[in-house]
């Protein structure tokens, strides 16, 4: 258990925030975002909780459940975006209208966009320095697994324990703590602090190319998902040259911060609006 902290305390330390940097911490429900709400308080940060009630039945009241509780526990301000109230519907209703249309988006595609979406503006709108994620060592080696097998490296470039190369003033800076955590290590942990933590998987993540690669990464050790990431910290430089993207510009729609004129969310939410 110790190692979990010291592991997480390292990676804190390598950001070099500061005590008093206001960090909003995404909070699902999950295990992830729970150990990193609960690690960040434990280490004397400033944080407060966000949650996106996304409307998908029981599990994601249960979900709503775990995270007041925990804050409660941590005693840190929660927020709560209901996603019905604020966008008229719940997530399955606005992803199957986007998929009746675009019919190859996975469910995970199109509500990640989504959600980050939210985030950053609702993060800027509460005067957040910093957005935390609970994504983790497998999560990680997942995303630059399927980035290599895409044959798109450079779709990694901004990734690492803090978003790198993107400054603008909309958009709010991420930091993953657990970057380097093994899931299993992240459960164990959890389940030893008694955590309040809905452990069964997202009801819809069950199209996601990434199910196919948590198969395989399930069969490394952790030493092997380790040494994968130290190749990619080892090649991060040849990624970034390999980048095309321009800077970050507006959305000529919502006015969010996007690598094009019009941004993911908005070509996603047109699609739905065009029907
Ligand atoms: S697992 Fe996929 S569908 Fe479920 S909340 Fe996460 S991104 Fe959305
Ligand atoms: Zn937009």
């Amino acid at each position: 258990m110790k190692n979990i902290e010291q592991k997480v305390k390292k990676t804190l330390e390598k950001m070099k925030l500061s005590q008093k940097d206001k960090i909003l911490v995404a909070m699902s429900g999950g295990k992830d975002s729970s150990v990193t709400a609960y690690l960040l308080k434990k280490f004397g940060y400033n944080i407060e909780g966000f949650h996106i009630d996304l409307g998908m039945g029981s599990y994601s009241k249960r979900c709503l459940e775990a995270v007041k509780k925990l804050c409660k526990q941590l005693d840190i301000k929660l927020h709560i975006y209901n996603i019905k109230k604020e966008m008229g519907s719940s997530m399955c209703y606005i992803r199957s209208g986007i998929q009746h249309e675009k019919k190859g988006l996975k469910n995970c595609a199109i509500c990640g966009v989504i959600k980050k979406w939210i985030m950053n503006r609702e993060a800027r709108k509460l005067h957040f320095k910093y957005i935390a994620t609970g994504h983790n060592l497998d999560d990680e080696t997942q995303t630059f697994l399927m980035n290599i097998l895409k044959g798109s490296p450079q779709l990694s470039a901004n990734s690492g324990i803090i978003t790198r190369n993107v400054k603008d003033k909309k958009f709010i800076t991420r930091i993953k703590p657990l970057f380097y955590v093994a899931e299993n290590d992240i459960r164990k942990y959890s389940k030893k602090m008694k955590l309040p933590v809905v452990y069964e998987r997202c009801p819809c993540a069950l199209d996601s190319y990434r199910i196919q690669m948590r198969q395989f990464t399930n069969s490394l050790t952790t030493k092997e998902k380790e040494n994968i990431m130290k190749n990619f910290d080892i090649l991060f430089p040849l990624i970034q040259k390999l980048k095309t993207e321009e800077g970050l510009k507006y959305c000529e729609i919502c006015g969010e911060p996007s690598r094009n004129n019009i941004c993911k969310m908005c070509q996603l939410v047109r699609v739905r609006k065009n029907r």
